[in-house]
């Protein structure tokens, strides 16, 4: 991918994630402590003031150089789990990833958060969002396939309960309610998705 192209894919994921501050905020509120919204804010809007010479880094140096800054800005629990998933992706991706390399590497990456978490698909995280994406990912889905599958699977978490996290040390309260972590993710995945998809 061309420098220019990852710097529009930064650019496109910090808008959609600052578009929807108030959103993820108000989400956190429900079963959280309603940080999200700005802790998102702040670690893209700083990821996105370095856009132009992570972008003209090799991608896998991108993607690590995003992680490292998304664990120094966002903080909460969330910072250190999205900081885990670019730099894992980072750490297995080639240069010039094929879809294949894509799928295995975003396989690793999901481990790689789950370990971090101590976490799993099924608890009302991120994670119920990554997870679908990976499997639509390794079926050939099309990019706007792949954001329809991240935004259902968010969805999927408001009847969830929540295991890990704040959310869970409201035990049964937390059903009802989508998982902040759950919606950011799909943002990214649809910013990301449809940038490269239209490119
Ligand atoms: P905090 O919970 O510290 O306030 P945030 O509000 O920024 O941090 O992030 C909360 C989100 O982080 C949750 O909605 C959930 O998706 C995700 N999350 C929290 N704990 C875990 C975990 N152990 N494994 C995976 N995701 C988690
Ligand atoms: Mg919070």
């Amino acid at each position: 991918m061309a420098a220019s192209d990852f710097s529009n894919l930064i650019v496109a994921a910090a808008n959609t994630i600052a578009a929807h501050a108030e959103e993820l905020t108000g989400l956190d509120q429900a079963i959280g402590d309603g940080d999200h919204g700005l802790n998102m804010k702040r670690g893209f809007e700083a990821v996105r003031a370095d856009a132009e010479a992570i972008a003209a880094k090799p991608l896998p140096d991108a993607l690590k150089a995003i992680g490292t800054k998304l664990v120094m800005t966002v903080g909460g629990a969330s910072g250190p789990l999205f900081g885990t998933l670019f730099m894992a992706l980072g750490k297995e991706l080639p240069g010039t990833p094929d879809r294949a390399a894509l799928t295995a590497a975003l396989g690793r990456a999901i481990e790689a958060v789950a370990a971090r978490g101590k976490s799993q698909p099924g608890q009302k995280t991120m994670l119920d969002v990554l997870q679908p994406v990976y499997e639509a990912l390794a079926q050939g889905k099309t990019g706007t396939e792949i954001a329809d599958a991240a935004d259902h699977a968010a969805d999927a978490t408001v009847p969830m309960k929540a295991l890990r996290g704040r959310a869970s040390f409201l035990g049964d309260r937390s059903i009802g309610h989508m998982d902040a972590g759950a919606r950011s993710t799909a943002l990214l995945v649809r910013a990301v998705a449809e940038t490269v998809e239209d490119r």
